[in-house]
């Protein structure tokens, strides 16, 4: 695929670096204990890809969504472990901050994040809210000069390690759904915040927790975009952050899919059984083919999305396009690459069983293929 050189160089860079910092065996650790490694983030970040989705005036590189979707899928060639801590600076907080923020919010806030000192988690989903956002009830009010949170957010991936939780939260329970949400910004650290991790079996670079919220007292500025923007947070959610934003799983889901590939693509070539390859025989040449040719449709649906952003162009139809058709169609994807592998794809002695496991989810994870149909549909003014 053409592409600016400048991300060409940088996919250089980051995959000499996935092949040298990041072996199997440290993967493999990562995966069993839930973590990633803090100190190659840190190197990450004195790349200077941290700034690759902010603005050059608050110390990032100017918003650069290709380079930046492209920088995921070369990460995720080693699973989410180094593309993971990258996605909950530079998108969920860079691209949220930068386009929501208050100015002092954004001033406060973005250098450190193009600096990758920071980092936020997402909490919209709670253990009664899955697709329906609107439905949020984890309560935020305004009391003098301090906001009060109560509630429970579910599924806060990251909650552990970052910094803050960019909340969506019930800030008007008396007005029409969509018409009482806010953003919060709560520090994770904040007095009435407390975790309870979910143990899951799909990307596994850090833990997914249960957020409970008792009493938390914050001050307005905490009120994302500021007070002005109370009860503001429906426009938010579906706003252009959140539409590139979609495209952060699905190059997620791209990235690691395209791992699953080579590592079918190497074994079959490795593997001998009745005196050849298996690549040699019919079935499995065929499997890897079409694993590679739903691949490569994946990438266009990506970096065609990506293109438009990156040139400010609406995106919203096609992100969520993307992250519809990369989501379902790395599950096909992982599970021809699952049967080419036969036994071993069970077997920790290969990346298959993650990619596997991190796939599977992908159809769920940041807005279920069902919510992309409706949201696409209703973008698309379908009469229903
Ligand atoms: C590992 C992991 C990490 C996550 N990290 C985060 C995070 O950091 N922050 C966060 O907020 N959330 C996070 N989530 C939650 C994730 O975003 C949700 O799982 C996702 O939004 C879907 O919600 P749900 O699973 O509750 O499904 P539900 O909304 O309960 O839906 C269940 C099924 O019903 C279908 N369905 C529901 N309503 C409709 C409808 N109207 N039309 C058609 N089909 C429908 C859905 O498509 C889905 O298949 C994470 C989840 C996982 C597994």
């Amino acid at each position: 695929m053409i592409e600016p050189e400048h991300v060409t160089a940088l996919r250089d860079q980051l995959r000499r670096f996935v092949t040298e910092k990041a072996p199997r065996e440290k993967r493999r650790e990562w995966d069993r204990t839930h973590s990633f490694p803090c100190e190659l983030f840190d190197e990450l970040a004195a790349l200077g890809l941290c700034g690759l989705t902010i603005d050059e005036e608050y110390g990032g590189s100017g918003q650069d969504i290709l380079a930046a979707v492209a920088a995921i899928e070369e990460l995720c060639r080693a699973g989410a472990f180094l593309a993971g801590p990258f996605i909950h600076c530079a998108f969920y907080g860079g691209l949220n901050i930068g386009e929501n923020g208050s100015p002092e919010q954004k001033a406060e806030l973005l250098p450190r994040l193009a600096r990758g000192e920071l980092t936020f988690a997402y909490g919209l989903s709670e253990p009664d809210v899955g697709g329906d956002l609107s439905a949020v009830k984890t309560r935020a009010r305004i009391e003098g000069d301090t906001v009060i949170l109560n509630g429970a957010k579910r599924w806060c991936t990251g909650a552990d390690f970052a910094d803050y939780i960019y909340c969506l939260v019930r800030s008007d329970p008396d007005a029409p759904a969509r018409q009482g949400l806010s953003f919060l910004l709560v520090p994770t650290k904040a007095a009435g915040v407390t975790l309870a991790p979910i143990e899951h079996s799909n990307l596994r670079y850090t833990l997914s927790s249960d957020v409970f919220f008792d009493d938390v007292r914050l001050p307005l500025s905490s009120i994302v975009g500021g007070t002005e923007r109370w009860n503001q947070g429906w426009k938010m959610l579906a706003g252009r952050a959140l539409d590139i934003e979609k495209l952060e799983i699905a190059a997620c889901a791209f990235g690691i899919a395209q791992a699953a590939v080579e590592e079918a693509w190497t074994y079959a070539q490795e593997r001998v059984q009745f005196g050849k390859p298996i690549s040699g025989h019919q079935a499995v040449r065929h499997s890897l083919v079409e694993a590679r040719t739903k691949l490569e449709a994946c990438r266009h649906m990506l970096y065609h999305a990506a293109r438009l952003a990156d040139a400010g162009q609406p995106c919203a139809v096609e992100t969520s396009m993307a992250k519809l058709f990369i989501g379902d169609t790395v599950v096909e994807i992982a599970l021809i690459c699952q049967r080419v592998m036969g036994a071993y794809a069970m077997s920790d002695a290969y990346d298959m069983e993650r990619h596997v496991r991190d796939l599977l989810g992908m159809p769920i994870v940041g807005g279920s293929s069902n919510m992309q149909k409706n949201n696409i549909a209703a973008l698309l003014r379908l009469p229903g």
